[in-house]
């Protein structure tokens, strides 16, 4: 078995270990596998050991990743979890299943259109900046109802839930606290939070995705 197949089903294991005593049924939470800055051959092996959902932080280079391989898995689902820039939304709409990092007005304004362009109506998180860091996207939690307001209204935006990255130098769990009870607020029944280093602590709290890039890949490689 690859290192990347066994770090899938020792998560996937894991997963299944935490949900177990808060009575969570482990299929509710959804592994997505971050393959920024991999190497192909580790992509190519969560492939192989079929795992299909995965994140990328880049239109651009989630394209290289995957633009030639959308032909040969029909079932595959790519998740944009990085910022999006403007002029690259028709190109993530064409190639994303999934976005996690709607965090303007303006970004919310042009996935609409294109979507409606290119007849896909794409689910989406609302990115929220749950420590209201200076350096961090993400909608604030105060602006968060209006914001939320106008994707759904004005744009039609299919909003499923929310998605946040703690700071890094504060608990995860009183982020993801937020993120659960702001959802919840809203109705919204899905939950981007969790990576590598804190993801048991999410999948206790209920949240339905993680975002995995180290822990099922190995180190990124320094470019
Ligand atoms: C890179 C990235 C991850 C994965 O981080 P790891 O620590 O490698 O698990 C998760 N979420 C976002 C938004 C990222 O950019």
């Amino acid at each position: 078995m690859s290192d990347v197949a066994a770090n899938l089903k020792s998560i996937q294991s894991d997963i299944e270990a935490v949900c177990a005593p808060f009575g969570h049924d482990p299929s509710t939470v959804t592994l997505v596998a971050v393959s920024k800055k991999q190497p192909d051959e580790r992509i190519q092996a969560a492939l192989d050991a079929g795992h299909r959902v995965f994140g990328e932080n880049r239109v651009q280079e989630a394209y290289e990743h995957w633009e030639h391989r959308k032909g040969d898995y029909s079932d595959l689902t790519l998740h944009l979890i990085g910022p999006l820039q403007s002029n690259k939304t028709k190109e993530a709409v064409a190639l994303f299943d999934v976005i996690e990092s709607v965090d303007r007005l303006k970004i919310a304004r042009k996935l609409s259109e294109e979507m409606k362009a290119q007849g896909r109506n794409i689910p989406c998180f609302i990115q929220v900046n749950t420590g209201e860091e200076e350096q961090k996207s993400g909608i604030l939690p105060q602006d968060l109802p209006d914001f939320y307001k106008i994707c759904v209204e004005e744009h039609g935006l299919d909003i499923q839930g929310l998605m946040c990255i703690p700071p890094i130098d504060e608990a995860p769990a009183l982020h993801f606290a937020l993120l659960k009870k702001l959802a919840e607020e809203r109705g919204l029944k899905k939950l981007s939070m969790g990576m590598s280093a804190d993801y048991e602590k999410a999948v206790q709290l209920g949240t339905t995705h993680i975002r995995i890039g180290t822990g099922v890949f190995g180190e990124r490689p320094k470019s």
